[in-house]
């Protein structure tokens, strides 16, 4: 068993899901997109910002009360 993860849509590098551009997992119309939140703030869906803006809000709070 690996560890690795292989997309059912890429092919050689491309991605056949969105009109084959070559494969950017988090890109806009990629499965992954709006699953996961990602480093580049770009690829992150609406409601993931919403979820990290949320987050970053409770840390500062829990942090003020510490
Ligand atoms: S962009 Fe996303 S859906 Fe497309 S091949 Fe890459 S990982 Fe798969």
């Amino acid at each position: 068993m690996t560890g690795s993860w292989g997309c059912p849509h890429e092919v050689k590098g491309l991605c056949s899901k969105v009109k084959n551009l070559p494969c950017d997992p988090g890109m806009k119309g990629c499965v992954l997109y709006g699953r996961f939140a990602f480093s580049d703030p770009d690829k992150n869906s609406p409601s993931i910002k919403r979820k990290l803006k949320d987050q970053k809000a409770e840390k500062k709070v829990g942090d003020k009360e510490s």
